[in-house]
């Protein structure tokens, strides 16, 4: 086990070792510094003292495994009503290069029930191989159930590499699995790589609330297990021509499972369905009222949209967090995404830079978002509103 303690003797009392600490987990009392019961054992602080007064104990590497027979690179493939969900296509877009690069075979893994025809999906979408667990007692997401056969594929077939869809069900599968694999897991990549040299995965994504982008990496342990959230890696386009190998493993499913579906009821409701839309026109706080939202509603009417949000719209309560594009909303990758009123933060950019054409609407010539627009209207939103809602419906004869 890790430990950190302070050399009481050595300790001035400076304080430097406070600012280092990105948890708040050090105060100095009495000109000797504390480490409060909050710390997370991370090391930060350590070379900020000048006068060598934190000791720092790292675990001991202890792993007997032989990292050298894990071989391929895995994508979970998260289905619904035995449909793969468009995430899972888009891990094989980027689970393909990986395998490339490594000279690897890329495959899927898919649990549930009824699978023949998402097999068929999956190896058109890239992969080499599919395992398949096709079982109807696996029809549901059951996180129990789930987590014990992906473990149980893991530990027989020794992937080097995994990746899961950073969705509802694979935000709770996926740790699930990796602290039973004794594993690391790297949540939410918006990158992944292969260093040349030590042909281990790159894992990329924001740090410190997305002000620099942080790359971990897992380099005793495997498999090296990411998440990606949809819409941030491209699929390959189909290719129903393609062959790849089917393995069906014989997998006994626990005898009692303490959780079970009694009954999934679809609740209809008026949730833009951002991720899907094609065309997003997005408002933020620029637009300077709540009510000129019907400007940015009507211009997503006319162009068959969604309307997104940035978090300042959202935090005053103009607009509901379900539409909320960014870091801490939804990541969404259209082919036009209109931004209005939008300064361009980070924090948006995470959730929406990899869009197609990118058209920003701003009075502030400077604003962040113009670097990255592929389209800059410098301007009074609410004037450029309406003028592009005329044309467009003049365009579109509606
Ligand atoms: C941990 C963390 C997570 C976050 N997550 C998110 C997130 O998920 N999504 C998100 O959006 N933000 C997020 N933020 C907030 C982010 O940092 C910004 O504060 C936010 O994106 C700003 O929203 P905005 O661009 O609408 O507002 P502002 O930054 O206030 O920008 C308004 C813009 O409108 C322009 N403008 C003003 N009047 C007009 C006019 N009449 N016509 C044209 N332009 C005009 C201004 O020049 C300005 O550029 C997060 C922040 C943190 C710390
Ligand atoms: S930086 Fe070192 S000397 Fe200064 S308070 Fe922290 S532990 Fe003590
Ligand atoms: S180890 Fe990390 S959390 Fe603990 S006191 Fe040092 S910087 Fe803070």
């Amino acid at each position: 086990m890790a430990n950190i303690r302070i050399i009481t003797e050595k300790c001035i009392g400076c304080g430097i070792c406070i600012r280092n600490c990105p948890f708040n987990a050090i105060k100095v009392e009495n000109k000797k510094a504390i480490i409060l019961e909050n710390c997370t054992l991370c090391g930060s602080c350590v070379s900020s003292c000048k006068f060598e007064a934190i000791e720092f104990e790292k675990d001991e590497i202890n792993n007997t495994d032989d990292l050298s027979s894990y071989k391929g690179v895995w994508v979970f493939a998260e289905q619904k009503n035995s449909i793969p969900a468009q995430v899972s296509y888009e891990l094989l877009g980027a689970g393909r290069k990986l395998a490339d690069q490594l000279e690897v075979p890329l495959s899927a893994v898919i649990i549930g029930s009824g699978l023949d025809e998402a097999i068929k999906e999956l190896i058109a979408y890239g992969a080499d191989n599919v395992y398949a667990v096709d079982n109807q007692a696996l029809k549901d997401y059951n996180d129990e159930l789930y987590s014990d056969v992906l473990t149980r594929l893991i530990q027989q077939y020794k992937p080097e590499i995994v990746l899961m869809g950073a969705t509802t069900y694979g935000r709770s599968l996926a740790p699930r699995v990796s602290s039973r694999l004794n594993t690391g897991l790297t949540a939410d990549c918006t990158g992944l790589e292969i260093d040349p040299e030590k042909r281990i995965l790159l894992q990329t994504r924001p740090a410190f609330g997305g002000n620099l982008m942080a790359t971990i990496t897992c380099p005793n342990h495997r498999p090296q297990m990411s998440t990606v959230r949809p819409k941030v890696m491209k699929p390959l386009e189909k290719d129903a021509s393609r062959t790849g190998q089917i393995i069906r493993p014989e997998i006994k499913l626990p005898d009692e499972v303490r959780t079970k579906v009694v009954e999934t009821v679809s609740v209809a409701c008026e949730m833009v369905n951002l991720t899907e839309a094609d065309i997003i026109v997005s408002a933020g706080r620029g637009i300077g009222d709540p009510k000129n939202l019907k400007l940015v509603e009507e211009l997503a009417q006319v162009l068959g949209g969604a309307v997104g949000a940035s978090r300042a719209v959202v935090d005053a309560g103009w607009i509901e967090y379900s539409h909320q594009v960014g870091q801490t909303g939804k990541t969404v990758c259209p082919k036009v995404y209109i931004a209005c009123g939008i300064s361009g933060a980070v924090q948006h950019l995470a959730g929406m830079s990899s869009s197609d054409t990118i058209i920003a609407i701003n009075n502030n010539p400077d604003a962040p978002i113009f670097k990255i627009a592929t389209i800059g209207i410098v301007g009074d939103v609410l004037e450029i509103l309406p003028l592009l809602i005329n044309e467009f419906k003049a365009r579109l004869g509606k």
